[in-house]
């Protein structure tokens, strides 16, 4: 079987920057199952991977506008201190939570005043070039049940 639309991959990935420094990987803990062709992952990752089979090694490299976009220049928000979540005190270049309309939001802090943070709103990853090496474990046919969610169950996907 390949992977093609409406199949769950399950892979283990490491994800490195431009300089070859380590972000994630999956190696120390489960595989990561996603439900293919629905968007779960961002679309070169997607793209990178149909028709591949269990047991390839795929190394993908996606430029910014592939992967979490152009960094913008007014993605800078000023936001009141007690809005962010993750810390007691804040500096520059600390990530924290804030809480939006949209669900919560992964930021930078730019700047702290007393009462007010400045934080970018950018994707920590925005603006960067990224690899994937990936490892595909397994694929399977997805469940009627997990088409209707629009995500894979079980190990590496939602559980609920
Ligand atoms: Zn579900």
């Amino acid at each position: 079987m390949n992977i093609s639309k409406d199949c769950v991959v399950q892979l283990h990935y490491s994800l490195f920057d431009e300089q070859d420094n380590l972000i994630e990987s999956t190696k120390s803990g489960d595989a990561l199952a996603y439900l293919h062709g629905h968007n779960n992952m961002i679309p070169g990752f997607e793209k990178a991977l149909e028709g591949k089979a269990a047991g390839e090694h795929v190394s993908i490299t996606l430029p910014p506008e592939q992967a979490y976009g152009a960094r913008r220049a007014d993605a800078i928000q000023r936001v009141p201190v007690k809005h962010l979540s993750g810390a007691k005190v804040w500096k520059k270049g600390m990530t924290a939570v804030v809480h939006t309309e949209q669900g919560p939001r992964q930021v930078t802090v730019e700047k702290v005043g007393r009462f007010m943070v400045d934080v970018d709103t950018n994707h920590p990853l925005a603006g960067k070039t990224i690899r994937f090496e990936v490892d595909i474990q397994d694929i399977r046919a997805a469940t009627a049940e997990e088409l209707a969610h629009g995500h894979a169950h079980g190990v590496g996907g939602h559980q609920h």
